[in-house]
């Protein structure tokens, strides 16, 4: 086949077929082609071959090819699946800021079957909801499961977020507030002051800080968080190059520490 014919056939197909169809057949298409043994997407639940390289220099085993999740988001969708039991509770409420795609799916699937409600938005008009993570339009204590992703680093006023946070959660909720890597500086880096100071520290504009891991702990303490962490190293090493994690590590935070899904976590970890 020329191709003008492929060209034409496509072009074809494409007047035939509603996109919500094209949608799930490029999935399948990119599934198939693929396809393997050696890796597995817990957001999206496939198995592949590998996961694409992404980055400049490229980091290989970074992204899956069918969602398109980076390794932190395996982490995250991971910790959902593990503990679906104890975090989806029918006629609670999940609210997700900032949504990633393809964990929004996720979560949005694992409420549904649980009769839980599923609130999305984010800071802008393209988000169902408007959520300003410093001044959160929910009641205190409403919230059972909340979920952002790499947000507090991109605020300059993270302690009053953490605070907001922590307001609406429920007190047997748990708060799933993932920020990147760690520095491994002896303490904190911000750049607060400029545009250039956050371009030359981290080579993006929108970025105010990288923690390390106590103070970032600390800082969700300070709340009144108890903080517990979902740690990919905890995984053997052929489940860590399976899934395609890394050195991620997610912090959660609970109004009760003795919360089954802490306790379970701490249990992980001995
Ligand atoms: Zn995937």
């Amino acid at each position: 086949m020329t191709r003008g014919m492929l060209t034409l056939l496509k072009q074809s197909l494409k007047s035939v077929i509603p996109e919500s169809y094209r949608k799930t057949l490029r999935r399948w298409g990119t599934q198939a082609v693929h396809f393997g043994w050696s890796r597995h997407c817990p957001v999206c639940n496939c198995r592949a071959s590998s996961f694409r390289p992404h980055g400049d220099p490229p980091e290989p085993d970074a992204v899956c090819h069918v969602c398109l999740s980076k390794a932190p988001h395996r982490l995250a969708g991971l910790f959902f699946r593990n503990f679906a039991d104890k975090l989806f509770q029918r006629n609670e409420t999940c609210v997700h800021v900032a949504p990633e795609p393809e964990l929004s799916r996720q979560l949005r699937r694992q409420c549904h079957v649980a009769g839980m409600n599923y609130r999305v938005g984010g800071f802008g008009t393209n988000y169902a909801e408007f959520f300003d993570l410093t001044n959160l339009s929910l009641p205190n204590q409403s919230v059972s499961l909340f979920y952002c992703c790499h947000v507090l680093n991109a605020l300059i006023e993270d302690r009053k977020a953490i605070s907001e946070i922590f307001r609406v959660l429920k007190p047997e909720g748990v708060a799933v507030i993932q920020v990147p890597a760690f520095c491994t500086e002896p303490t904190t880096v911000e750049a607060l002051e400029s545009e250039d100071e956050r371009i030359q520290k981290f080579h993006d504009p929108a970025i105010y800080r990288c923690y390390t891991d106590a103070d970032y702990r600390s800082r969700l303490q300070a709340a009144g968080f108890h903080v517990e962490v979902f740690d990919a190293a905890s995984f053997p090493e052929d489940e860590r190059i399976r899934m395609g994690l890394h050195g991620e590590v997610l912090h959660i935070g609970f109004r009760n520490a003795e919360h089954p899904v802490a306790a379970a976590l701490r249990a992980l970890r001995q």
